[in-house]
């Protein structure tokens, strides 16, 4: 029986037909070994009974018709563009299939060639035509189901070539040693390896297909969760954590001063984190839950766990603007907090101290800090990079908070944890609404805690999007008539990715324009990447304190500003905007129990299919895991295991959404296998396909968060 190692040694040019010609088409499309070919996996299928026949085609209807190809012309348009002009019969009638600026279909699709034509039928001067449809060569193949492999034409290689050889190849390679216990792949009623790749090359059927399909979908998910899996469990052996007490009142007394009780969210969530906090084994929780949810609040919580044991407690925050909010609130809500004072006598009480650092801070302030720190004179510090890039020491790091993990690499997360003798308990907190699934995939060496649940009084935001200029003209009546009520609003300036410079221009230049036309009169601030750390301070203090009614800003107040009194947002050019990206923004407004609106500016005309799906979604609804998925599903899956294996995409054939359950599944397989006796040692063949088509177990996961967070 075969491994796969063994087919990955095995260059293509052994199989019958493959020259160096061939190979060097084979090469555009990344194969080079008889394991690439085997997993090239086909793009569709052709159910030769199942497609059309040329005049039963209806016109303006998409269709896929197999002709054989009667007559090639060749010329140019008048405004010089190649046309070439294919004349397809296919038995039932004659279609003329016309390619603009592809010269070479003419050498392709030569006379007597067949080929799978997919496109909208069109009537053009009384005939049949399609324009610039799809092609696909298929050759002479007898059976009923063609596979139609991707990209074949760019290789200059037809796709039945392609099924050739994967024949010749599946033929000689016999039967396939199959990694997965049996007793698993009986449990899911799988089929094994040797069957499923003949079914996804040469299905008989379409349930022998889908049979197939499942089984190497399962495969793909099992070896990437035996990696994440693996990588969590290496961690709790190596990892020498703190139990903390967390049987102490520090923390009840912090909730008990709060004006309002913690939701059940909350709750459940706190429970989840103080029993890992109590372990020995470090913390490394993902606490995720929807901007308004009351993260912080859990944050700081566990944070006073460490310092009531006499630790300290870190609290990072991806922005300047953001860490100083953050230190901010927090010394709002632990304001009169007192714990019993260890140096003075039995009854002597302190308050908690919290400190910030960040590049604002002066060096004398600086060295202050680092001394206080040492030696523990500061229970909490929030800040930003700063506090783990430089070298700050601890007395006794307990617990550290980092906010929106996204931002942050496994580097830092990494340094992190060598600030203490003991690894600290890591809580991430994200705002970005992760779908369970993607979860348990990028975030699988974590365990998640979910605040699924706002806090009562929050009136949702009513979401427009302003499609003409009359509509965008109610968006400013709006924030003039909000101002006017005591209520402040935010501007979201264009998004411009590739310069910051650019952005800050533009945010100048709207700044103006804003405030000698459509909001004049108005107390107007300005904030962007490029202004000084000490004025966006001054800005948004001047914000918060209500002595700017409208802030003019770029997306640096996306996460975590706080200011209940600002019931409007007006985002401008808002489908130049990620969907997550628009719903972190709008996630700024409706913080407080007035009515709130946000409006998302964007000419009708001008936005695409994609732009169009997304300022839909945000106008139906608020709730961020829904539109998770939305997201996901308009950006399809990708890679998740980094960009490492060039060209190998790790999910190749799995979909996230569409194969839910299947993650849950081979996530509970990965545990069993990892945990079961002998651990996953007592499985070298899938130790080693993990090792061969993930490229090991290593870390890397940084490139893989960006690409689901990317919007
Ligand atoms: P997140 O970080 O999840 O976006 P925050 O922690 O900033 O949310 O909380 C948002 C606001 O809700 C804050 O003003 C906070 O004080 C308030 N808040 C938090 N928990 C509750 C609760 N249980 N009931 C009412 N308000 C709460
Ligand atoms: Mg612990």
């Amino acid at each position: 029986m075969r491994r796969l190692r063994q087919l990955a040694g095995v260059p293509v040019t052994e199989l019958a037909g493959v020259g160096p010609k061939k190979a060097e088409g084979l090469a555009v499309l990344g194969i080079s070994s008889v394991l690439d070919l085997l997993m090239h996996y086909p793009r569709r299928y052709i159910d030769r009974t199942n497609q059309a026949h040329i005049a039963d085609l209806g016109l303006g209807e998409e269709g896929m018709v197999l002709g054989r190809v009667r007559r090639v012309q060749s010329r140019r348009t008048r405004n010089r563009r190649s046309l070439v002009e294919v004349d397809v019969t296919d038995g039932s009638g004659y279609l003329r299939c016309t390619f603009f600026n592809q010269a070479w279909r003419a050498n392709q699709l030569k006379a007597g060639t067949s080929a799978i034509f997919f496109g909208k039928l069109e009537e053009f001067q009384g005939r049949r035509r399609m324009t610039n449809p799809v092609v696909d060569l298929v050759g002479d193949r007898t059976g009923r189901i063609v596979p139609v492999y991707p990209q074949s034409d760019k290789a200059g290689l037809t796709t039945w070539e392609l099924g050739a050889w994967v024949e010749e190849a599946l033929g000689r390679a016999g039967t396939l040693a199959d990694p997965v216990p049996v007793e698993v792949v009986e449990r899911y009623g799988l089929v094994d390896r040797t069957a499923a790749l003949h079914g996804i090359h040469l299905p008989a059927s379409a349930s022998e297909h889908r049979a197939a399909r499942l089984r190497l979908v399962f495969d793909e998910l099992l070896r990437i969760q035996l990696v994440l899996v693996r990588r969590k469990r290496d961690l709790e052996l190596r990892a020498v954590g703190i139990a903390h007490d967390v049987a102490g009142g520090l923390v009840e007394r912090f909730h008990r001063r709060l004006p309002f009780p913690l939701t059940d969210a909350q709750r459940r969530a706190l429970a989840e984190i103080e029993a890992d906090l109590a372990a020995s084994v470090p913390m490394h929780r993902l606490l995720q839950g929807d901007v308004g949810a009351g993260k912080t609040l859990v944050a700081l919580s566990a944070l006073l766990v460490a310092v009531e044991g006499g630790r300290q407690g870190a609290f990072m925050a991806p922005t300047e603007v953001l860490a100083e909010q953050h230190h901010a609130s927090i010394r709002g809500l632990l304001e009169g907090l007192t714990l019993a004072d260890e140096g003075g006598n039995l009854f002597d009480e302190r308050p908690v101290r919290v400190e910030s650092l960040t590049s604002r801070s002066t060096p004398s302030e600086r060295s202050r800090l680092a001394g206080a720190l040492a030696s523990g004179e500061v229970d909490i510090v929030v800040g930003t990079h700063a506090l783990i890039q430089e070298k700050v020491a601890f007395r006794s790091l307990g617990v550290a908070v980092i906010d929106e993990q996204h931002r942050f690499g496994v580097e830092q997360r990494a340094a992190l944890r060598e600030k203490g003798e003991a690894i600290p308990d890591v809580l991430v907190m994200t705002a970005t609404p992760i779908p369970r699934t993607a979860a348990m995939t990028v975030y699988g060496d974590l365990d998640v805690s979910v605040l699924d649940e706002l806090p009562p009084g929050r009136t949702p935001v009513v979401t427009r999007w302003a499609r003409t200029a009359a509509e965008e003209a109610e968006a400013w009546a709006c924030v003039a008539a909000e101002v006017e009520a005591g209520h402040q609003a935010y501007v979201v300036c264009p998004l411009i990715e590739e310069s910051d410079k650019l952005e800050a221009r533009s945010a100048q230049e709207t700044y103006d324009r804003l405030s000698t036309g459509e909001l004049a009169g108005l107390r107007l601030g300005l904030l962007h990447g490029r202004v000084g750390v000490k004025d966006k301070e001054v800005a948004m203090e001047a914000f918060r304190a209500g002595r700017i009614d409208v802030l003019v800003a770029t997306t640096v107040i996306e996460v975590g500003v706080d200011v209940p009194n600002a019931t409007v947002m007006v985002v401008i050019d808002a489908d130049r905007f990620g969907l997550a990206q628009l719903h972190q923004l709008r996630g700024r407004v409706g913080r407080g129990s007035a009515a709130s609106w946000c409006y998302l500016l964007a000419d009708a005309a001008d936005v695409v299919a994609d732009g169009q799906a997304r300022l839909e979604a945000l106008e139906r609804t608020s709730d961020g895991f829904e539109l998770a998925e939305v997201d996901l599903g308009l950006r399809g899956e990708g890679t998740l295991m980094g960009a490492h294996q060039k060209g190998r995409s790790d999910l190749r054939l799995a979909s996230l959404r569409r194969d839910e359950v299947w993650v849950g599944r081979a996530r509970e397989v990965a545990f069993e296998l990892v945990d079961g006796e002998g651990g996953l040692d007592g499985h070298p063949l899938l130790v080693d396909e993990v090792a061969l088509l993930l490229g090991a177990d290593d870390s890397a996961d940084d490139e893989r968060t960006e690409f689901l967070f990317k919007s």
